[in-house]
């Protein structure tokens, strides 16, 4: 990285070495708790760096996946070493880039860690079955190959934990990568690269290229050197992914959006509802895939619900995420706001009751960054807008419902599946639910959310491809299974 008027410039990390986009030019990363607080500028690469990182990682192919497994797992313990022992610098990184609170930043860089050390271990583990053969002179078993150079594409809104689900089983099965973060979360990724450099990752098997979603993010999906790719981000990218992947004939996987509905029924202990709803709705600032959106809560409970909810979201401390006081903390960008508050006006023109917040915050400092209410409708229907789409803000929408039939059909009448809750305490609700829910990550008494991360994680519907990410289940992306036969 180079200097510039105090505020770093940071660099591409391509075959081993850091350098400037061959552009010649860069942007801004801002902070969002403060927009005239320059994070760092990043790099605005163009083809020829995605050319040069794509021949990188190509040409570390062969002596990468010929490393044994426990090899490759040593350098992911290396750097799990050294993300821990730089967490908190990263954390504060993380805040002060993309605005979620500090302990927020602090658990996902504890995750990043632990993520790398499973995949460590994965190092050592089965790759194959022996299967029995009719032919009693042979051997047939199962073994599994690296897919070769994997593309990377990740979103702003997790920007250690995603890279690292994709990055440390990439790394572990013997694949090496092309790494392209976000523009708005690009510097919390080089101090990610920076690890694996410190660590000893050999040249070109990690290559960061930073930049634009279309330049470099579709040059990836359609460059033929790459064999796979692994992307989270929103509905739209995601499908236009998806279709130029099948063109070309890679592989591919797609994390993306979700509209998580929690249903509430009249036995459930409404405290922990209220607090599952409000932790799960509006902690990064309903930033997050898995955040709670449509709350449908059984007609006897819907008004000492409500009050309890609107109670609490009330006592919501929002400002910048470094203060230890912050509950919650700006959106991401200005454009984010944008979206988010005409959401809001949305849901008022269509008819929604809004019972608290809708506002961006400008008191003071405030005015300097992206903050918006935690906010509450209800009177929601089916077919609105807000009960429709993915808001990724800090938005529930209450729905009154008298059963939980109803519940689950309204539930499920969206084309996301990623995450879903429900609070009761009788167990013939929860299995019904846990049956008939159409999501990925079911939860029962817990927040929507993303699971522990030795467990397979993914969603239904327009919410996911086929395959899951994390935990074993990452094995079956970033491998291609040969079935061997042999006689002696
Ligand atoms: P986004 O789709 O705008 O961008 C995601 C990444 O794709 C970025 O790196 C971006 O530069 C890149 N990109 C943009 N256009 C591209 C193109 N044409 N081809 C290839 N790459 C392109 O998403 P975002 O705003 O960064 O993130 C928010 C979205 O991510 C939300 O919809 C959220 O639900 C989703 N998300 C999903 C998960 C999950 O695991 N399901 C997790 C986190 C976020």
């Amino acid at each position: 990285m180079t200097m510039t008027t105090g505020i770093q410039t940071y660099l591409n990390y391509i075959g081993g070495k850091w350098v400037p986009a061959s552009t010649g030019e860069v942007e801004a990363s801002i902070n969002p708790a403060n927009r005239h607080d320059v994070v760092g500028y990043v790099q605005i690469s163009g083809r020829d760096d995605l050319e040069k990182a794509v021949a990188a990682a190509k040409n570390a192919l062969s002596f990468w996946r010929k490393r044994s497994g426990p090899e490759r797992g040593e350098f992911l313990h290396r750097m799990a070493n050294i993300l821990e022992r730089r967490a908190d610098e990263i954390a504060k990184t993380m805040t002060r880039e993309m605005g979620k609170t500090l302990p927020e930043a602090k658990g996902e860089t504890a995750r990043g860690v632990a993520l790398l050390r499973y995949y460590a271990g994965e190092g050592m583990r089965k790759v194959g079955d022996v299967i029995p053969s009719t032919d009693s002179g042979g051997l047939m078993f199962t073994t599994r190959v690296p897919l070769g150079v994997v593309g990377v594409i990740t979103p702003w809104n997790f920007p250690v934990a995603i890279p690292l689900w994709k990055m440390a089983p990439a790394l572990a099965y013997g694949n090496t990568v092309v790494f392209k973060p976000a523009e708005e979360a690009a510097v919390t990724a080089t101090k990610l690269v920076e690890c694996m450099e410190e660590a000893g990752l050999p040249a070109g098997v990690v290559n960061l290229v930073m930049g634009s979603g279309l330049v470099i993010g579709q040059g990836i999906v359609d460059h033929p050197d790459i064999s796979g790719i692994t992307f989270t981000g929103s509905n739209e990218v995601g499908r236009r992914v998806g279709q130029r992947a099948v063109a070309r004939g890679a592989k591919y996987q797609l994390e993306m959006g979700g509209k998580n509905p929690v249903i509430v029924l009249e036995d459930a202990d409404l405290d922990r509802a209220v607090e599952a709803t409000v932790s799960g709705g509006l902690r990064t600032s309903g930033q997050k895939c898995t955040a709670t959106s449509r709350v449908f809560v059984q007609g006897a409970v819907y008004d000492p619900f409500k009050e309890k909810l609107l109670s609490r979201v009330k006592e919501i401390q929002v400002g910048d995420g470094m203060d230890p006081r912050t509950w919650m903390g700006p959106l991401v960008s200005e454009e984010q706001l944008q979206r988010v508050l005409s959401y809001i006006r949305k849901g008022v023109e269509e008819g929604a009751t809004l019972l608290c917040g809708g506002r961006r915050l400008e008191e003071g400092h405030l005015k300097d960054g992206f903050f918006v209410e935690p906010t509450v409708f209800e009177d929601v229907t089916p077919d609105m807008t807000i009960a429709r789409e993915e808001i990724f803000g800090p938005v529930l929408a209450l729905i009154r419902v008298e059963t939980l039939e109803e519940a689950l059909r309204l539930a499920n009448d969206v084309p996301y599946g990623l995450s879903a809750s429900i609070f009761t305490r009788d167990i013939g609700n929860m299995l019904s639910f846990i049956d008939e829910v159409d999501a990925g990550l079911v939860r029962v008494n817990a927040e929507t959310a993303g699971v522990e991360l030795q467990a397979p994680f993914g969603g239904m519907k327009q919410s996911s491809s086929h395959s899951r990410e994390q935990g074993r289940a990452a094995i079956e992306f970033f491998t291609s299974i040969k079935t061997v036969f042999v006689k002696g």
